[in-house]
């Protein structure tokens, strides 16, 4: 197991944490899974296009249109509802292939953090399994 901090700047940001994953794979994992697990309820982790910055942009403001931050009829008196919605849409946990000790994504994807309710210290936990032979 390992775990590493995400320093998010702003309320609403999606961050590329793939070099941050890679960083802790253990180099003897020569073919295996990567769970990622986001232990938070206003924060998720996903996949998605990491050439264009665009991508990042497009997705929060999609969010945003469905998922308004002062809805009228939330209850939850955190004042971050929308935060909550937003992480369930993106997910909490991601099982990804690990090939040679390092991630095995496609040619255009990298594994984003994606925040709800910033800025705060966020915390990554990956699990580390090796495949049967
Ligand atoms: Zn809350």
């Amino acid at each position: 197991m390992a775990e590493f901090t995400v320093s998010t700047p702003k309320r609403n940001v999606i961050l590329d944490i793939t070099g941050e994953i890679d960083l802790r794979i253990p180099k003897d994992l020569e073919c295996g899974i990567c769970h990622v697990i986001c232990p938070h309820t206003t924060a998720g982790i996903t996949v998605n296009e990491n050439a264009d910055p665009a991508v990042k942009h497009d997705i929060l403001e999609k969010l945003a249109h469905l998922i308004p931050h002062d809805e009228t009829y939330y209850q939850h008196d955190e004042e971050n509802s929308d935060a909550h919605l937003k992480a369930i849409l993106t997910g909490f946990s991601l099982a990804l292939p690990v090939k040679n000790g390092k991630l095995s994504l496609g040619t255009w994807q990298g594994v984003y953090f994606c925040e709800y309710d910033g800025p705060r210290i966020r915390k990554v936990r990956l699990f580390f399994q090796k495949a049967e032979e």
